[in-house]
């Protein structure tokens, strides 16, 4: 019987080198981060998926015995990733307490078929399964699903989100899109789920905001990468911090309870929550009568023969809102989403009044 149990500890700090390089590495790392007494679990890679080949690409088993005798010593248990049936069989010989799943293998059903197989009859092994590196929800929720379906138990499983890849301008490595995990949410609503603002962020400015972030939005965790020379990490360099930084970055985190008790709360809450349902009525009435008017505009366009877009009065709605909402304290990129959501929708509304008999 495993000892490590889910969802015991809140919030819960996984923390350690990106990549196991070498024993001294490895140990100190996770020493100096093991004596702080803020860190719940040790993580290192010891296999590496790396981009490109040719990179160092993980010492493979013996990184888990180092992170064994870090095991010994402070009694923390320790987690490595797994990306395929020799790695699972491995870890569990070594008696590894929590695997996790990379971006890249959570993107591939046969790999977390295979994984999932291997696992079988070791239904109290935890699980952290990491986002896919696409923001494609359902495949995250795919391989949830197949762990589950080949015995792991639900509640010895894990989320970890480390951003999505993106192909284009960005500050982070793997920008959040925080709205994929409220879905997932409510795909599994009592799932640990841990941030990983290493691979979000991709720098260690940024480290701090993101880890507050997760614990605003009611994260039950976070796993940082440490190093104890992190400008010479074989991997990752760019996003890890020593054990020291690491440290004072959990102690300066909030954490936020779930809900309060207290019956002030409660109430502010409850009348702030009946603006806002009042508030999104009114809202969806006026949309619902604007598309009403877009529709009869659709009308008179057919039957004077008159293409539905009109660009000179969608730049001229653009330009009027945008200096209308300007000093109203909402940001123009919001302005913008909303209008254009507003503006499709009546595009496609009037295209169908046009193709209509
Ligand atoms: C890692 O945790 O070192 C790692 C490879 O992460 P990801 O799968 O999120 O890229
Ligand atoms: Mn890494």
């Amino acid at each position: 019987m495993r000892r490590f149990k889910l969802g015991e500890k809140r919030p819960l700090i996984i923390a350690g080198p990106c990549s196991a390089e070498t024993r001294e590495q490895t140990i100190e790392t996770a020493m100096q981060l093991a004596q702080s007494g803020r860190v719940d679990v040790i993580r290192a890679g010891t296999w590496k998926p790396r981009t490109k080949p040719g990179s160092f690409e993980g010492v493979g088993e013996v990184g888990i015995e180092w992170l064994n005798e870090v095991k010994q010593a402070t009694g923390l248990p320790i987690t490595v990733e797994v990306a395929n049936r020799t790695h699972v069989e491995i870890a569990l010989k070594h008696g590894v307490d929590i695997l996790w799943i990379g971006a890249r293998t959570t993107v591939s059903p046969f790999a977390i078929q295979e994984i999932a197989e291997a696992l079988r009859g070791n239904e109290d092994i935890t699980v952290l399964i990491k986002n896919p590196m696409t923001p494609d929800i359902n495949l995250w929720e795919g391989a949830v699903k197949r762990f589950i379906k080949e015995g792991v138990k639900e509640e010895n499983i894990g989320l970890i989100h480390r951003g999505f890849s993106y192909f284009g301008h960005s500050p982070y490595r793997n920008p959040p899109m925080w709205h994929m995990l409220f879905e997932m949410r409510s795909r599994f609503p009592e799932m640990m789920m841990i941030c990983d603002p290493s691979h979000i962020c991709g720098c260690r400015p940024l480290l701090h905001g993101i880890s507050q972030q997760a614990a605003d939005l009611c994260f039950d965790g976070l796993m940082i990468e440490s190093h104890i020379n992190p400008d010479k990490a074989w991997s990752d360099a760019s996003q890890q911090v020593t054990p020291q930084d690491c440290i004072t970055m959990i102690d300066n985190i909030m954490w936020r309870a779930k809900t309060a008790n207290d019956p002030e709360f409660n109430d502010e809450l409850k009348l702030c929550r009946q603006q806002i349902d009042q508030i999104d009525s009114e809202l969806f009435d006026l949309l619902s009568q604007r598309m009403k008017t877009a529709d009869k505009i659709g009308h008179i366009k057919k039957a004077n023969n008159v293409a539905i877009l009109q660009s000179n009065r969608w730049e001229a709605i653009c330009r009027r809102t945008l200096s209308r909402t300007r000093g109203m304290g909402l940001s123009e990129e919001f302005v913008r989403t909303v209008l254009e959501a507003i503006h499709l929708e009546s595009i496609n509304r009037q295209n169908e009044i046009m193709n209509s008999k």
